[in-house]
C-alpha cells in the first residue's frame, strides 16, 4: 500500500533548526543544514523547487554558499549546467559586479562574464528569501550577462519582509512561507 508523502511543510518543520539571535541579536537564523544533511529531505526540496520551473531553464545560477547546493543538486537532476554567483573577490577571471544593500552597510555578488551566454535562460536558486537584496543582485547580474532570469525558487521565504514584491515581475516559487 502507498503511504502518503509528508507534506512539505511538515518536513521542513521537522528537519530545519531556528537559530534565535544568530548571526546577531534579534535575527532568528533558519538553518536547512540538517534538510541537506537528510537523504529524502534533499531529494523532496530539490525536486520541488525546480518542478514549477521544468522545460523553462538551460541553466542554474546558486547563490554563495548554501544556493550552491540546491543548484548543483537541481542542475544534476534536470540535465543543466550550473553556475556560481559568489561573493566579491572568489571569482578568478572577469566578472560584473552587483552591489546589494545589507542591514549595515553593503555586499557585493559576482559573476563570471562569460558563464553564461545571451540569450540563457537561467533559474536562480537560494535557500533563504528574505529582503530580496541578494536575488536581487543576481537578477540584475544575469541580465548584465544579456541572459534572461527564468524564474527563482527558494526553501523558505520570510513573507514579512517583503522580498517578492522586490523581484518583480519575476516567478518567485517558495516551498514554505515563514
Ligand atoms: P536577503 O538578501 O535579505 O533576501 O537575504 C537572503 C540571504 O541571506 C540568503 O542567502 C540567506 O541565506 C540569508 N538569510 C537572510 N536571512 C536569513 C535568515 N533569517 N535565516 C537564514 N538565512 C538568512
Amino acid at each position: 500500500m502507498n503511504q502518503r508523502q509528508e507534506p512539505i511543510s511538515d518536513l521542513l518543520d521537522r528537519l530545519s533548526e531556528v537559530v534565535p539571535d544568530y548571526p546577531k541579536p534579534g535575527i532568528s537564523f533558519k538553518d536547512l543544514t540538517p534538510v541537506f544533511a537528510d537523504a529524502a529531505g534533499l531529494k523532496r526540496i530539490v525536486d520541488e523547487v525546480v518542478a514549477p520551473f521544468a522545460g523553462e531553464f538551460d541553466v542554474i545560477a546558486g547563490l554563495e554558499a548554501r544556493g550552491f547546493v540546491l543548484a548543483a543538486a537541481g542542475a544534476y537532476a534536470t540535465g543543466t549546467g550550473m553556475v556560481t554567483v559568489r561573493k566579491a573577490g572568489k571569482l578568478p577571471r572577469a566578472v560584473f559586479t552587483e552591489e546589494y544593500l545589507l542591514e549595515y552597510g553593503t555586499a557585493a555578488l559576482e559573476l563570471h562574464t562569460d558563464d553564461v551566454a545571451p540569450g540563457t535562460r537561467v533559474l536562480i536558486l537560494d535557500d533563504v528569501l528574505a529582503t530580496g537584496g541578494t536575488v536581487g543582485s543576481a537578477v540584475k547580474l544575469i541580465e548584465r550577462a544579456g541572459a534572461h532570469v527564468a524564474g527563482v525558487g527558494v526553501i523558505l521565504e520570510l513573507e514579512e519582509l517583503g522580498g517578492r514584491k522586490q523581484l518583480e515581475p519575476h516567478h518567485v516559487h517558495s516551498l514554505q512561507l515563514v
